[in-house]
């Protein structure tokens, strides 16, 4: 028996980082929790500690499997276990590395001769498997199989003698997608790669220095935004203060840095009521649902007719509202419902992957309120689609409803290549846009809807705010890589 794979990009990690604050585990405990969508599997913290008469820092480290509110459970752990001014924290879900190693649970820590290090890293490394084989032939072993492990490997190794210079060293020798926050006996160190393909943003909670993946986790307690990490920067916050520092790859190549900050944190995956890259996450996906609306409309046909537009829930609701809102002044009668119900108490299914368990699986997350649909004509936003097996049941699970049509929307383009960034597709033969070719109406059909459209990736581009040389990565639409990939990680990519 095993659980189903979710009908949805899996990735990323949350990350949080504070300095300064005597309830520095609490803090991190309630960032990790509003940061909680960004992953599932198993969380961690680690604080520094002073310990009288001991030259170094203690760190303290509890990690587990599962959610932040069950693995700290005994506040005890919070309270005692993980005393100190300063603190790291991570939400996983696993990109690179298995899900059942615990030995990959973050955040890792080292005690080395420059001192204690403890690392969390949102993102996926491009060139790890090789940097990972010179490490293991030069006689390192490694704990975990994460990717992220071989940064504290290479800091370790280094020949500077300042820790911040080591850590700084080892990010010059990676490529790929990171958004870091570090703990050394001194200082929490944030960190972002070039491109800043994920997001990480600093805030100020009274006099302590707060770093987290998304600005949610600073309302949570207080905390005010100040401003983002820059792509390619390093901050080091201390003592003395905060100093900020660039990275090696962005001064050797000589020419300005274009970003490619991920699109889908937009479409998907990080929370409406947290800004990232600069502009408010809402703001963005509802100029989705605005664009989709005036590309793909869909009409009453006399004055008998009704449409009504739902939302798959919740990551669908705030592109829903610009989709109405804009039919609206374009004079469509439609109006928006709430004709799906999701159930946010929904656990393991003990159930095999079949097709029928499938069905069960949508069941027991949704339900559609059937006195709203009946005999309408049903219009379904959905933020994207990627095997296509739970839009499917949808489709299906809204007919029992007996609505007169279904006409699916999505606000972004077709999904059809993996990601090597830190987002979790499934393999290339399982993205229905790929097995149908791209063809829309095949898709459709396979889904069983009255007729779908995709956002196009013009209209997803003028979404996002673009400015200087912000630009962002699109690859899982358009297969245009930014950053160059391993050849061993297409490899593996196609053996999955
Ligand atoms: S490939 Fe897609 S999911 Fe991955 S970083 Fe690029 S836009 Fe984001």
């Amino acid at each position: 028996m095993r659980t189903l794979t979710p009908d949805k990009p899996r990735c990323h990690c949350g990350v949080f980082g504070i300095f300064g604050h005597p309830e520095a585990s609490v803090m991190t405990y309630y960032g990790l929790h509003a940061l909680q969508h960004r992953g599932q599997e198993a969380t961690g913290i680690v604080t520094s500690e002073e310990v009288e008469g001991r030259h170094r820092k203690r760190f303290n480290v509890y990690k587990g499997t599962g959610l932040v509110a069950d693995v700290f459970r005994d506040e005890k752990i919070l309270k005692t276990g993980l005393s100190g001014m300063a603190a790291i924290g991570h939400n996983r879900y696993s990109t690179t590395g298995a899900t059942d190693n615990k030995f990959n649970i973050q955040p890792f820590t080292v005690n080395y001769k420059g001192g204690n290090l403890a690392l969390a890293h949102n993102g996926n490394l491009t060139n790890f498997k090789r940097l990972r084989a010179e490490l293991q032939n030069d006689g390192v072993i490694f704990q975990s199989t994460s990717d992220s492990e071989v940064i504290l490997h290479l800091a370790a190794r280094s020949r500077k003698t300042e820790q911040v210079l080591q850590i700084k060293e080892a990010l010059d020798a990676v490529t790929g997608a990171y958004s870091l926050v570090l703990l050394t006996d001194t200082s929490l160190i944030a960190a972002r790669d070039p491109h800043g393909f994920r997001p990480l943003a600093l805030g100020k909670l009274a006099d302590a220095y707060v770093v987290a993946s998304e600005t949610c986790a600073f309302d949570i307690i207080g905390a005010t935004y100040i401003r983002d990490v820059a792509p390619g920067e390093i901050l080091v916050i201390d003592e003395e203060g905060m100093r900020t520092g660039r990275l090696r790859s962005l001064w050797v190549s000589r020419k300005p840095h274009e970003h490619h900050h991920c699109i889908f944190e937009y479409i998907y995956f990080s929370r409406p009521d947290s800004k990232i890259f600069g502009e408010n996450v809402d703001r963005v996906r509802r100029k989705l649902g605005k664009l989709l609306a005036q590309e793909s409309p869909v009409r009453a046909d006399g004055p008998d007719d009704r449409v009504i537009v739902i939302s798959v829930p919740d990551s669908s609701n705030t592109a829903t509202l610009g989709y109405v809102t804009e039919s609206q002044k374009s004079g469509d009668d439609v109006r928006l419902e709430i004709g799906l119900i999701r159930s946010h108490y929904v656990g393991r299914t003990f159930i095999q992957p079949d097709q029928s368990s499938r069905e069960l699986k949508v069941k027991s997350k949704f339900n559609t309120v059937k006195g709203v649909l009946k005999d309408r004509k049903v219009v379904i936003i959905d933020d994207s689609i990627v095997r296509g097996t739970t839009s499917k049941q949808l489709v299906k699970l809204i007919r029992e409803a007996e609505p007169k049509e279904i006409h699916f929307r999505v606000t972004s383009p077709p999904i059809r290549y993996p990601c090597y960034y830190g987002m979790d597709f499934p393999s290339r033969d399982e993205l229905v846009a790929n097995r149908m070719d791209g063809n829309v109406e095949r898709i459709g059909k396979e889904l069983g809807a009255d007729s779908l459209e995709y956002l196009s990736l013009e209209k997803l581009l003028e979404a996002a705010p673009a400015e200087g040389a912000k630009k962002y990565c699109t690859a899982c639409f358009s297969g245009v890589y930014p950053v160059p990939i391993e050849r061993e990680a297409v490899k593996d990519e196609n053996d999955r």
